[in-house]
């Protein structure tokens, strides 16, 4: 939708094709309705926050990143507020205010949404790209394909764009659920679904991968981890769960204490009052993980705090440091936010999004290998590079007297 509004602002015909009913479904889902479609970080730190392709995201960012896409957004009578400094949303907190938006926009600019109508072939023919329905095809001199990935089907998300990227010869990489719960192999995390753990820290447990860590909040399910900082680390999780099968993990569950830290409280505690250690561990964790790290460590929580000494003492602060539990799947893509890998970035040049295989095809969005972690990078990412596709595609060779046609 940002790219058709750009191209038709530039004075292209456009029309935008939508497979399902209505546009922008998974927009309407994003941020629990609430459209996180943003962030206050600068280009380099969003770009270094992304990982090692952030670096492509740059003429995108320059056109429409931060400030000025929330300028645009104003532009069309979307307002936007920040309330944690970090988080741009709209100052409804309404994804369907972010969506309208979109929506009038594209009516002002006389910019037909043909909806339930899906492409099915793409290709390009005498000069001219075709796109293919049910009904029919559309023809025109360029084409952007914004199609997504294949998270959360149900907003009509199919992979589609894929097979179109492939037909003109780029190479699609490995595509995998990102921003997702994952599954694990201890059933203990169901008797902890009550609690979230702040400044959790979660990091892989095999040395080649050691560097893959975050903090964030985490949440237990009857099933295995969510919440912010899982769907972070799942980005890197999904790829060596296909590597290894399964992918074992350290939680440290007590804002980075490590063992020598327990050591120390350990000693304090022997040197106080007598009382029941999971009393006093009950200082630093809930009384059900205080359950799990006794038995993980094969200690009790009602021995005295006196009585806890020799082996036992130094499991418990291993486990309390590093709880070790093993990521063995992940919820899918129904449960995904976002997909990592798609259209391979070496094929498309990151200063237009045009192919760098075919004149006049440009890519945008999540069909791209580039995602983000949570907190606004992936909707901004789609935005800026929409626009810049947009641009590409608006000011692009193809003679402006000979406009697409957007004929059914
Ligand atoms: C539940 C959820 C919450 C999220 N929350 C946030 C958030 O708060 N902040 C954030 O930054 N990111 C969030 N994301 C991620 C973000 O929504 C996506 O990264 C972003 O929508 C990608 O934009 P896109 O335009 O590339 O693809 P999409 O938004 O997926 O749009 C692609 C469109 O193309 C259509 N399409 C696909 N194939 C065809 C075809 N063959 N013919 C015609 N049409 C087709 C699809 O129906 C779809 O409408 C969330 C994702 C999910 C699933």
């Amino acid at each position: 939708m940002v790219a058709g509004i750009r191209a038709a602002r530039l004075g292209r015909t456009v029309a935008v094709v939508e497979r399902s009913p209505s546009p922008g479904r998974k927009l309407l889902a994003s941020g629990g309705q609430r459209c996180n479609l943003s962030n206050t970080l600068g280009a380099d730190q969003f770009m270094e926050r992304v990982g090692k392709d952030g670096r492509f995201m740059g003429p995108a960012l320059e056109g429409l990143g931060g400030p000025k896409l929330r300028e645009f957004f104003h532009g069309i009578g979307v307002q936007t507020v920040v309330h944690d400094g970090f988080r741009v949303w709209p100052e409804t907190r309404k994804s369907s205010t972010v969506l309208a938006g979109l929506i009038g926009e594209l009516e002002r600019l006389k910019v037909p949404i043909i909806t339930a109508c899906e492409v099915l072939e793409t290709a390009f023919v005498d000069g001219h790209f075709t796109a293919t329905h049910a009904g029919g095809a559309f023809h025109s001199t360029e084409l952007i394909i914004a199609t997504g990935g294949l998270a959360l089907p149900k907003s009509g998300a199919s992979g589609g764009g894929y097979r179109f990227a492939e037909g003109f010869g780029h190479k699609i990489t490995a595509r995998h659920p990102a921003g997702v719960p994952v599954v694990t192999a201890e059933d203990w995390t169901a008797r902890c679904t009550a609690h979230t753990i702040g400044k959790a820290h979660l990091q892989v447990a095999i040395k080649k991968h050691a560097k893959i860590a975050r903090t964030g909040d985490l949440i237990f399910t009857k099933t295995g981890l969510r919440g912010p900082v899982v769907l972070d680390i799942s980005r890197e999780l999904s790829p060596l769960l296909d590597r290894y099968g399964e992918v074992p993990l350290w939680l440290n569950l007590c804002r980075g204490k490590g063992q020598e830290d327990w050591q120390g409280i350990f000693k304090e505690w022997r040197a106080g009052p007598q009382r029941a250690l999971g009393d006093a561990l009950g200082e630093h964790l809930p009384g059900e993980l205080v359950d799990v790290m006794c038995e993980l460590s094969g200690t009790s929580p009602s021995i005295a705090v006196q009585q806890l000494k020799g082996e036992p003492r130094d499991a418990l602060a291993r486990t309390l440091a590093r709880t070790p539990i093993t990521v063995i799947g992940h919820t899918g893509y129904d449960g995904a936010f976002i997909t990592r890998g798609g259209a391979r970035l070496k094929d498309v040049r990151p200063e237009t999004l045009e192919s760098k295989l075919q004149p006049g095809l440009y890519l945008c969005g999540e069909v791209l290998d580039l995602d983000g972690p949570c907190g606004g990078f992936n909707l901004q990412w789609a935005f800026a590079s929409g626009y810049l596709a947009g641009t590409g595609a608006g000011m692009a060779a193809g003679d402006a007297a000979a406009t697409p046609s957007a004929a059914r």
